[in-house]
């Protein structure tokens, strides 16, 4: 087949554009990435071996080499993993789909000054094509596992790739970077110096658990081939003691697995032991990422055993509404084939998840006690999906309320929790009361809140869809009823209730005549008219009744279609 040239699409062209003409000071990342590639290569391959032991492939010596070429200016990270076929390295390189890099483009356009677009560049991977912050042009050579014909894909990064077919490429893929020419002034980025090569592989992929070897240039000697070194210590970082492991090493760790740029807001560290054993190393990432509320948001942490990678995205280790934590967890004692679905029903599994469940939330909770400006991130990135759980995990209910917070009347910008709240009740008053809505200020600006605003009672400012679920199936809190102000009728006063509720019938009556006439006038659209004691400044307000739905949740189950 002879050699074919294409378009990058539109969103991978501008990517490439950012790249080359990159102002992203720490370029080192561009090997992270790529041996970051080269390891997911490895773990595929090993899995689909294990799978179907007919696959025409090598799994003996899986790893990752590092070659310098100083004459030609090269740099070329090779693995012996799963490798591309001709018709994926088209989609899988010259397009790109995932969901967080459109945004990040779409974000970049908005930006425009170099500053955002450095900090945009370090919010998001952006994974093969960085390898054009350093190199004007970019090879790759790789064979899928299994199959004859290996693919040479081609690009200088200006809108177009080639892609031909080669009879001799060995099993997996090589990249090779032919390096932007040397800069006199900045020794500091020679990638053709071994020296640079394996401290960013120290630095950065060390915990990588496939050997990364590098041979010394004309290292050659009498006996014959050089000796390649291993550069990467491969210690998995879960099983070694948390004194013997920097942050700094959690948070590499965390970039590779949860595919951030960004380093985390908490590491969690859990070791079992006993009849089922096992370690987990979850993180907190700092950021909720733009998909985490679509159907296709890839949920769950790595399921390692016995430190072999089993898979990604295992749902089964922690609840949905948990979904947004990353890490791995390695147990020892669980066959190397197991599948989703017996994970799903497996009765060691379900407690390894009650346990990192328990461990997540008291986390969350030091962090609370402890930590006042973490917490607050965390619960404005994730607590609108943490509050999915005091609708789901009945069992742990009361350790999610414990953690949970709340705008409120009582406080412009500093949300309350309902322990809180309750010790700010005043005398008398039995009830938590809530009102929902849209934003703090349509909340603020609705009639039902005057009654309250004038008596100086507290109420709290709910603005999340879930919020309409959660407060019905949490029902109370330390025998406190949740209380909507917009719901059924609303006793404030409790002693002088008599005294009113005998001048409220006597302005009924005064009254009958023009609650009649409106009743008659407004039936095909509400229920009843009546006077209310709720209001001090509007002329009148809709109720609903206690059982009927709020409008933003009729809306919402409107949207659902139901
Ligand atoms: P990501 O790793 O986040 O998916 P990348 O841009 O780093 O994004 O890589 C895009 C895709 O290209 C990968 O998901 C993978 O399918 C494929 N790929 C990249 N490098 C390799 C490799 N060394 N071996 C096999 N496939 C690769
Ligand atoms: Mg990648």
């Amino acid at each position: 087949m002879p050699t074919e040239t294409f378009e990058f699409q539109v969103e991978a062209r501008q990517l490439l554009q950012l790249m080359i003409h990159s102002v992203y000071s720490n370029k080192d990342v561009f090997l992270r990435e790529l041996v970051s590639n080269a390891s997911d290569a490895l773990d595929k391959l090993r899995l689909e071996k294990l799978k179907d032991d007919s696959l025409d492939a090598d799994v003996s010596d899986l790893h990752i080499e590092l070659d310098i070429d100083k004459d030609a200016r090269t740099l070329t990270v090779r693995d012996n993993g799963i490798g591309m076929s001709y018709d994926e390295v088209g989609q899988l390189i010259g397009t790109i789909a995932n969901s967080g890099t459109a945004r990040f483009l779409e974000e970049l356009r908005e930006s425009k000054d170099a500053a955002g677009e450095e900090g945009l560049i370090g919010q998001f991977g952006v994974g093969f094509y960085s390898g054009f912050m350093v190199a004007d042009e970019v090879t790759l050579v790789t064979r899928r596992a299994g199959e004859k014909q290996g693919t040479r894909w081609t690009s200088r990064g200006e809108g177009t790739y080639t892609l031909t077919t080669v009879e001799d490429a060995p099993q997996g893929t090589s990249v090779t970077l032919h390096l932007k020419p040397a800069d006199p002034e900045n020794q500091l980025h020679d990638y053709t110096s071994p020296w640079k090569v394996r401290e960013i592989v120290k630095r950065y992929s060390d915990f990588i658990t496939w050997p990364i070897r590098m041979t010394p240039e004309g290292a050659a000697t009498d006996e014959g081939e050089p000796e390649p070194e291993t550069l990467n210590s491969m210690k998995a970082l879960w099983a070694r003691p948390r004194d013997q492991v920097s942050d700094d090493e959690y948070h590499e760790l965390y970039k590779h697995i949860g595919h951030d740029w960004r380093d985390p807001l908490e590491t969690i560290r859990l070791q079992a032991e006993g009849t089922f054993e096992y370690q987990a190393l979850l993180f907190l990432p700092a950021h909720a990422p733009h998909d985490l509320f679509t159907r296709d948001f890839r949920r769950g942490v790595q399921l390692y055993v016995k430190r072999v990678f089993i898979m990604d995205d295992c749902e089964a280790l922690l609840p949905p509404y948990l979904r947004f934590v990353k890490g791995v967890v390695d147990a020892a004692d669980l066959s190397l084939n197991v599948s989703r679905e017996i994970l799903q029903q497996d009765r060691h599994i379900e407690m390894m998840r009650r346990r990192l469940t328990k461990k997540v939330l008291s986390t969350v909770k030091d962090l609370m006690a402890e930590e006042s400006d973490r917490y607050a991130t965390f619960w404005r990135e994730f607590g609108t999906v943490l509050k999915e759980g005091l609708v789901t995990d009945a069992e742990n209910r009361d350790a999610l309320l414990a953690v949970s917070s709340f705008a409120s009347t009582h406080h412009d910008t500093e949300p309350t929790t309902l322990k809180q709240y309750v010790e700010r009740m005043k005398d008398g008053q039995d009830d938590i009361y809530y009102l929902t809505g849209e934003s703090r200020q349509s909340i603020e600006n609705s009639p039902h809140m005057e009654a309250f605003r004038a008596r100086g009672i507290e109420v709290l400012l709910l603005t999340d869809p879930v919020d309409e679920v959660w407060v019905d199936a949490v029902g109370e809190f330390e025998g406190k009823k949740l209380r909507s102000v917009a719901k059924g009728e609303i006793d404030l006063d409790g002693e002088d209730a008599k005294a009113a509720e005998s001048e409220r019938e006597k302005q009924s009556e005064e009254y009958a005549g023009l609650l009649d006439w409106m009743g008659k006038h407004l039936a095909d659209d509400i229920k009843e008219v009546r006077l209310s004691s709720r209001l001090t400044v509007s002329p009148a307000c809709v109720v609903s009744d206690a059982n009927d739905l709020t409008p933003a949740l009729e809306n919402m189950y409107r949207a659902m279609g139901q």
